[in-house]
């Protein structure tokens, strides 16, 4: 296989839990990548994309595949959780990394406006989706992208997470979901502090329940806060 240029990574953390959607509480080793195609004014991790706070020399490495795929074989941890930032603005790279990681269990977590390669799709476990709900996004990004959504529902290991701050939103995500025929549907609270998720889980619980959707907590903020790398 000819060397490529590597993957511009933000972060490498684990072994800790994957915090949110179906595979909550599960061990998991963390790949952040840099980059994004979105500018969401409230996204929590801007240090992945956005230049006019942070610079790119000072938050973005560039690392080989093999030398990352090292990093994940020194740690008997199955799951492997490639996060962003958007992973799939580097996915020839990302894919390179899959193929040398045969026996991990790998989840893509990614805002829903990229098709993934037919190979990629291959080597992962699940897709986590979350495609950005209007109050949201930022004025002039297009985060919702139908094509995208139907490609990735069609892989059959897409689950959508909408981010969610009030219950008057969910009509926007049952309008999401019904159009796309998006058939895992996920809710979680926004939040950044443990008593921001634990009240935005109340208030939201009734209403998803009711809706027939599944409910998200964040489980390392809950234990966190908000600290990085956990
Ligand atoms: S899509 Fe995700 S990583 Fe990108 S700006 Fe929005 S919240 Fe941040």
């Amino acid at each position: 296989m000819p060397a490529g240029r590597g993957l511009l990574i933000a972060e490498t953390f684990g072994p800790t839990f994957q915090g949110e959607g179906p595979s909550t509480g599960r061990q998991a080793l963390f790949v952040r990548l840099s980059r994004c195609n979105l500018h969401c004014p409230k996204c929590d991790t801007p240090e992945t994309w956005d230049w006019a706070r942070f610079k790119p020399s000072e938050v973005a490495t560039r690392h080989s595949v093999e030398d990352l795929a090292a990093w994940v074989a020194a740690c008997t941890v199955q799951r492997v959780i490639v996060s962003g930032g958007e992973p799939l603005l580097q996915q020839a790279e990302l894919l390179r990394l899959l193929q040398l990681l045969p026996d991990r269990r790998v989840e893509i977590e990614t805002n829903g406006t990229i098709v993934p390669l037919p190979e990629l799709v291959d080597l992962v476990e699940a897709f986590n989706v979350s495609p950005k709900l209007a109050g949201f996004a930022a004025l002039g990004d297009q985060p919702i992208n139908g094509a995208v959504l139907r490609a990735l529902e069609a892989s059959g290991k897409a689950r959508f997470k909408f981010v969610v701050s009030r219950v008057a939103e969910l009509d926007e995500v049952a309008s999401v979901a019904a159009e796309f025929a998006l058939t895992d549907v996920w809710v979680m609270p926004e939040g950044t502090s443990s008593g921001a998720v634990i009240e935005g889980m109340r208030e939201l619980a009734d209403a998803v329940l009711a809706r027939g959707w599944n409910l998200s907590t964040r489980l390392h903020v809950l234990i966190w806060e908000n600290q990085r790398g956990r």
